[in-house]
């Protein structure tokens, strides 16, 4: 039998599959803490044997933090692969990409900052497509990718040309005694970075080590995080040459600190529980790789990424654009769920693997959002009549501007259920059992949205 369970975390996703023997939990959910205490009032006692973040989000990455911190455990992570462009510097050199990600945001055009760019998620999208249309580039012999955001400076080109140079360090520390050293002296670890020699046998290494080995520490999170403390100081008084725009060139610097500490809490704990990790990074024409039952959509598994600008690798780490879609299906193809995440499907990857399932579970992307509502119309020509629609998400007031779920979402002909219904106080978990002949719910009540 398979179950399908969307938990009630309240706000956020959080999605629980068993499969083909194998139990996945996608995505956690915006409380930390709470999710143990969730998951086993959706009766989800074990341990589960894998864990999958579709992005950095809050309501996706805290209760996938707060499932190692309460030490559950579980086989394997899949983590989205644009994290790990910058993982290693974040964590061996806090205070270099700390100071990377400050002249970025520094360095940003005004205009461009006036008129498109708010949120790390906002420009993260524009990043992504832009990047997108030059994905050939990433095919040169180079270790980084061009800057795509609008800099004053030309010489933010050459930095992060320099950064290659900088960064020939990736091998992961291995030794107590190593890691004792760096922390002695950072300087003349710097110095002595640039005498590295043989960096393809070195970055091999590294390949193996990010697969499946225990990389870090505790100790190494918890500088970062000391040194980000310590780096909060507004860019208003500081002395720029920016009269405008400070106060958002400090907004954009606090949430970004925060998407790093996020990244850098999850990839920590997921690597000391001595869990498998595994990096999925999202492309826009190929997919490849995971299970031969739970299938990556838009995503590549990677085991080596380029490395590209602080400021850009951390926006795209939050792009709504770039979330993770998996598929899951059984033997026989005949009860498949397609988790969407947050996900608009502007990817080329065909859907027509669709069109063979039988009885279908889709997740509503980005909680039924409306700036998502073309994904319905992409899904149409390929899912069965009787597809299930499933939506989680938070409690909402009835005066909010653009509610969820948008009219589009509302009226679908399938079958929907939510985890708390637009202006209700209810919530439940959403739990579908599989036997032969389809997806049944287990008390669980119909949308009234
Ligand atoms: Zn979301
Ligand atoms: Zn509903």
């Amino acid at each position: 039998m398979n179950k399908f369970i969307a938990v009630k975390v309240g706000k956020g996703d959080s999605f629980y599959l068993e499969n083909m023997e194998v139990s996945f939990l996608v995505d956690g959910g915006a409380s930390k803490n709470q999710l143990p205490t969730l998951l086993s009032s959706a009766s989800i006692s074990n341990d589960v044997d894998i864990l999958v973040c579709t992005h950095s989000d809050e309501d996706h990455v805290n209760g996938l933090i707060g499932y190692f911190e309460n030490s559950k455990k579980c086989q394997e992570v899949w983590l989205p692969g644009s994290w790990m462009s910058r993982l290693e510097d974040m964590l061996d050199r806090p205070k270099d990409f700390i100071r990377e990600l400050y002249e970025n945001i520094d360095d940003l055009d005004e205009n461009f900052l006036l008129d498109s760019a708010n949120t790390l998620e906002e420009m993260g999208d524009i990043i992504s497509q832009r990047s997108n249309f030059s994905d050939k580039k990433k095919d040169d012999n180079s270790n980084i990718i061009p800057p795509t955001l609008p800099y004053k400076n030309e010489e933010m080109k050459f930095k992060i040309e320099s950064l290659q140079d900088e960064s020939s360090y990736i091998k992961p520390k291995e030794n107590k005694e190593e890691s004792e050293e760096s922390e002695e002296s950072e300087e003349s670890e710097e110095s002595e970075e640039s005498e590295e020699s043989e960096e393809s046998e070195e970055s091999e290494e590294s390949e193996e080590s990010l697969k499946n080995k225990k990389l870090y520490s505790q100790d190494n999170l918890s500088q970062f995080i000391n040194e980000a403390n310590f780096a909060t100081v507004p860019f208003i008084y500081r002395k720029t040459s920016h009269q405008i725009n400070s106060s958002k060139r400090d907004d954009i610097f606090k949430s970004s600190i925060n998407a790093t500490k996020k990244i850098l809490q999850l990839a920590t704990l997921a690597y000391n529980s001595g869990a498998t990790v595994r990096w999925f990074e999202y492309s826009e024409t190929e997919s490849g790789g995971g299970m031969k039952y739970f299938k990556p959509v838009n995503s590549i598994e990677i085991f080596k990424a380029k490395k590209r600008l602080a400021l850009e690798f951390l926006c795209l780490t939050k792009a709504n654009v770039e979330s993770l879609v998996f598929y899951a299906c059984n033997e026989d193809d005949t009860a498949g769920v397609l988790f969407c995440a947050d996900s608009n499907f502007s990817f080329q990857q065909p859907l027509n693997f669709l069109s063979n399932c039988q009885n279908l579970v889709v997740t509503a992307p980005h909680h039924g959002a409306e700036a998502n509502k073309i994904v319905y119309q992409k899904l149409a020509p390929y899912i069965p009549l009787n597809t299930i629609f499933v939506r989680s998400d938070t409690r909402q007031s009835k005066n909010k501007k653009k509610p969820r779920p948008c009219v589009d979402y509302r009226n679908l002909i399938y079958s929907k259920y939510c985890t708390i219904c637009y202006g209700q106080e209810i919530k439940q978990n959403i739990i579908l059992n599989y036997r032969t002949g389809g997806w049944s719910p287990d008390k669980t009540t119909d949308c009234i949205c």
